[in-house]
């Protein structure tokens, strides 16, 4: 059973507008990896904002767990689907509180383990305040706080993860990173990418190929070779 469906949902940016995504119907099972893929333009990022509630669909309806997604009340629904977009801003203060940004009360293992999957726990290790240590006095890479961001996402365990892959060239230990949480977070809830590496399209359970905002065709990597 799914967990996540569109039905049937187009959703314009401004009335009378050409709609960004048109009568799209997609289940999302509630367990693995559903990537997204298409060219620029053909509503991806459009998905997202409709899952996350930036924007509502001008007709048809997505359903979590049964219930319209409008009928959640967007606390219960913050905690449920977690957003890593391309540059996560960390809020200010120390390490401890961006991992434990949106699940106050994980303990201390949960928090390590998160950094060692993303490659971090030497390095915050060598920290003098390790995880207390300020990030506004730490010199942090853009790839170790986007490394941060995911972690984050682990050390919350969200039942649904919205993941944008970067566009630009991640590096390598990023890109590990990425995979890393997208595997892990795959085996116990839905991950759902708007994805960009070939790598990360081969190893997903259901792919999506969206064009002018409507689904050409899905399924695993090896189906859609063999149909087109
Ligand atoms: P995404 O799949 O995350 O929406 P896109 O493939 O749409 O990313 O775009 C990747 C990047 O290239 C974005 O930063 C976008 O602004 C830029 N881009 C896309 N299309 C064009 C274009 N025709 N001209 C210039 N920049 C573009
Ligand atoms: P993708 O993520 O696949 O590149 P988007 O979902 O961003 O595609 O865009 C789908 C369509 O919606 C495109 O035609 C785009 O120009 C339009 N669009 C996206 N964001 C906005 C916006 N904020 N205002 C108006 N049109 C938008």
């Amino acid at each position: 059973r799914s967990a996540l469906s569109f039905e049937g949902v187009t959703a314009r940016y401004a009335p009378g507008s050409a709609p960004a995504l048109s009568d799209v119907s997609l289940e999302i099972p509630r367990i693995g990896h559903t990537a997204i893929v298409g060219p620029s333009g053909a509503g991806k990022t459009t998905m997202f904002s409709l899952l996350l509630r930036f924007l509502n669909p001008d007709s048809g309806r997505l359903v979590l767990d049964g219930i319209p997604l409008d009928e959640w009340s967007l606390e219960d629904l913050r905690r449920r689907i977690v957003y890593v977009e391309q540059d996560t801003p960390l809020v200010p203060g120390t390490l401890r509180e961006n991992l434990l940004y949106t699940h106050q009360d994980a303990d201390e293992e949960t928090l390590w383990e998160a950094l060692r999957a993303v490659r971090l726990d030497e390095r915050v290790r060598a920290l003098p305040d390790g995880l207390d240590t300020s990030l506004s006095t730490a010199v942090i890479s853009g790839g170790e706080r986007q490394r941060i961001a995911l972690s984050r996402a682990l050390v919350s365990t969200p039942e649904i993860l919205l993941l944008d892959e970067a566009t630009a060239q991640l590096d390598g230990l990023t890109e590990a990173a990425v995979h890393e949480v997208i595997d892990r977070v795959a085996q116990t809830g839905a991950v759902l990418t708007i994805a960009h590496r070939l790598s990360t399209v081969i190893d997903a359970d259901q792919i999506v190929v969206l064009e002018s905002g409507t689904i050409r065709a899905r399924g695993k990597h090896h189906e859609l070779l063999a149909t087109d």
